[in-house]
């Protein structure tokens, strides 16, 4: 069994939101060990897509832990280097007909208050912003803070930047246990090859984070909602923002286990258009599934014709964090001293990261969060 000094910090995850939690501590001046049991953005991260968006969120605790983040991943893009792909390219949300268009209005107007820029776009200018969309769409709204980053990349480079600054990087380690002191506070982590001492452990263990809060006893009823994307042939620009129809948002709310599809297409700079993505509780099953493929595909196809002739080269699948409350888990578990969470972000952790590793490093070290973190406490369910 090897042994290593004590760190401050011990992050078990190297996701987006392990990099950031390890970046801001870092950044903190604090000593930073991460551990993952696969390679860097090997989980969800690996899997889903780089949207990071406000216009998909109601005011609330996620709409402000997102404008958090908005500004931190602005900050961040003139940190990192180019190649995290932080392309700050605005979303498009349109509405099929004028009763959406109405529901959309009031969606709208209750995220202006909070903050967020939404100008509504007449049904015939939306082409101008799109010239590839369907005809006849009732109209739409633009959301200028909207952007995109490639989540591989970004987790890469936020945890080469926190090794820049000391943190070290353990990979190919499954944790196994949390070793703990004196009156139960746990103290570090163990895997097959090594125990890690540390003041602090965070669990930034995504989808099995409530399998990482299990190793010390406490319930954190983490599940995964699977998603599949479909990945075009590369193309020239024939998609400009991030576009999807306004049922998306009704879909993301939902707590129901059954399958919700409703397309959101955006495109990459390396030319493949993105389709994503569904939503369903079915475990961790990984089979593909043709139908939901099918629905995906025919949807992207009626907000942009021009795809029904275009080919598809693969899809992937991915299974998102999900707490039933669709609110992460952050902060420090008062029934375990010295764990923190930092998981649960469901279909957001790449846009919701910065925000999660800034205020994680916050409490770390005593200073005051940029907001209330108590709707994101981890042990708000039943046990
Ligand atoms: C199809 C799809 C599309 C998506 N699109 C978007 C999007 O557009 N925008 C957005 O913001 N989000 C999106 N998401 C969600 C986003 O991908 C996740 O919320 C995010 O990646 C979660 O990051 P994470 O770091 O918490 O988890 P992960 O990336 O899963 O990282 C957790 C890590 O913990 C490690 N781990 C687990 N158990 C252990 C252990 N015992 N010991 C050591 N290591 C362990 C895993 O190996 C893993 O690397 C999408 C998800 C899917 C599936």
């Amino acid at each position: 069994m090897l042994t290593r000094p004590s760190h401050d910090v011990v992050v078990i995850g190297a996701g987006v939101v392990g990099a950031a939690c390890a970046y801001y501590a870092a950044e903190a001046g604090l000593s930073v060990a991460v551990v993952d049991r696969g390679p860097v953005a090997g989980g969800t991260t690996g899997a889903g897509e780089g949207n990071l968006l406000l216009s998909d969120k109601e005011p609330g605790p996620e709409l402000d832990l997102a404008l958090l983040s908005s500004r931190l991943w602005t900050e961040l893009a003139g940190r990192l280097p180019a190649a995290v792909e932080y392309e700050p390219k605005g979303g498009l949300v349109v509405a099929s007909d004028p009763r959406r268009l109405e529901a959309l209005r009031a969606f709208a107007a209750g995220q202006a208050a909070a903050g967020v820029k939404a100008e509504e776009v007449a049904g015939e200018r939306l082409r101008e912003l799109e010239p590839h969309l369907a005809p006849g769409l009732a109209g739409g709204f633009h959301y200028a803070q909207d952007a995109q980053v490639q989540p591989a990349l970004a987790a890469a480079h936020l945890l080469r930047a926190a090794r820049q600054r000391g943190a070290e990087l353990y990979l190919g380690e499954a944790v196994t246990g949390l070793p703990t002191g004196p009156g139960g506070a746990v103290r570090g982590v163990r895997t097959a090859r090594r125990e890690l001492a540390a003041g602090a452990v965070v669990n930034a263990a995504g989808t099995w984070g409530g399998e990482l809060a299990a190793l010390a006893g406490v319930n954190l009823p983490v599940l995964p909602r699977r998603g599949f994307v479909l990945v075009t042939e590369p193309l020239p620009r024939v998609v400009r923002h991030k576009v999807y129809a306004a049922d998306y948002v009704a879909d993301v709310a939902s707590g129901s286990a059954a399958l919700q599809t409703s397309a959101v297409v955006e495109g990459t700079p390396s030319g493949p258009v993105l389709i994503g993505a569904s939503r369903e509780r079915v475990g961790f099953d990984r089979t593909l599934s043709p139908e939901v493929l099918r629905r995906l595909a025919a949807q992207a196809a009626e907000l942009f014709p021009v795809l029904a002739r275009v080919r598809v080269l693969r899809a992937y699948r991915g299974f998102r964090p999900y707490l039933p409350d669709h609110l992460p888990a952050i902060g420090a578990d008062p029934r375990a001293p010295g764990l923190y969470h930092a998981c649960g972000h469901e279909g957001a952790g790449i846009g919701l990261a910065p925000a999660t590793g800034l205020l994680i490093a916050r409490q770390l070290t005593g200073a005051r969060p940029d907001l209330d973190l108590a709707p994101f406490r981890p042990d708000r369910f039943p046990a």
